[in-house]
């Protein structure tokens, strides 16, 4: 080991800062499931490194979103 780790996200959107640590999920509807990189898993809770990497991503995301909204031509009217 101690090659590099992969963390595999099988999710599209962003995963909440609160999501599972291997997959993203969500707590509330987690359940069992499988990924490459950790097996058949439950919810287990993201280490705080990965938290404030998800709330820096979501942040960017958004800030990127509202950048292209205001680069945006705006619809002419009138
Ligand atoms: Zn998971």
């Amino acid at each position: 080991m101690g090659g590099g780790r992969v963390i595999r996200v099988h999710r599209r959107d962003l995963p909440s800062p609160d999501g599972c640590r291997w997959c993203g999920d969500d707590p509330g509807h987690h359940g069992s499931q499988w990924v490459a990189s950790a097996g058949l898993h439950t919810w287990e809770a993201p280490t705080p490194q990965q938290r404030l990497m998800r709330m820096k991503a979501r942040r960017a995301a958004r800030q990127a979103g509202a950048a292209t909204k205001d680069a945006a031509p705006r619809p002419a009217r009138d």
